[in-house]
């Protein structure tokens, strides 16, 4: 992956990135099959193990995201949070403060029972930052994907100090 321009906002802490992933609740998974770009925005819970993060989505069992993965296992996803506009004095001083992680990885369509309870507890426990315990039934009926991400970058712009 390419680095960033501005470095100066590049965010490398662990704790800062884990708050991000913590607090933006949607993702946009980007797909590409037969050349055709695809964007979709889902909810997420993901894994961070000694640096390694891994993203868990849920879906229907049937669907284009889950046709373009068998297709094309690559993708690219973006999140966000902490959005406030600030204002100026003219229209190019407008602007707005945010944190974001974006990133690529492999998606897989999980198969295995045990594998899709956990990770609908992992989606759940970052969402509503409860415990959730799923049974055999309830996982049959939703589509699990798992995302392997091999790299990803974290970045916060802050309202300039002249706005504050
Ligand atoms: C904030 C947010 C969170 C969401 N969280 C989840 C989630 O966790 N899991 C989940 O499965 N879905 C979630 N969705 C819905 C998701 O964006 C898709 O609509 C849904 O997953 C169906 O995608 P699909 O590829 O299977 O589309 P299909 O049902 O196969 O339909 C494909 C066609 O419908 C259009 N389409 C699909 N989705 C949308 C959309 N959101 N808006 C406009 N047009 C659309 C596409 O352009 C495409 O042509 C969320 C949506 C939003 C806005």
């Amino acid at each position: 992956m390419k680095g960033m321009t501005k470095r100066e906002l590049q965010i490398t802490d662990p704790h800062q990135i884990q708050k991000i992933l913590d607090t933006a609740s949607v993702l946009y998974l980007g797909l590409c099959a037969n050349n055709e770009p695809y964007v979709v925005p889902m909810n997420y819970g993901y894994t961070m193990e000694e640096g390694k993060l891994t993203l868990y989505l849920h879906s229907a069992v049937k669907g284009k995201k889950l046709d373009m993965i068998r297709e094309n296992p690559n993708v690219f996803f973006a999140l966000d949070c902490d959005r406030k506009p600030f204002e100026g004095k003219v229209a190019c001083q407008y602007g707005l403060s945010y944190s974001s992680v974006m990133g690529q990885g492999t998606a897989c369509i999980v198969d295995d029972v045990e594998e899709k309870k956990k990770a609908m507890s992992v989606l759940m426990k970052t969402q509503t930052e409860k415990d959730f315990a799923f049974e055999d039934r309830l996982v049959s009926i939703v589509a699990v994907i798992r995302i392997d991400v091999s790299e990803y970058t974290a970045k916060h712009r802050p309202i300039p100090e002249k706005m504050r």
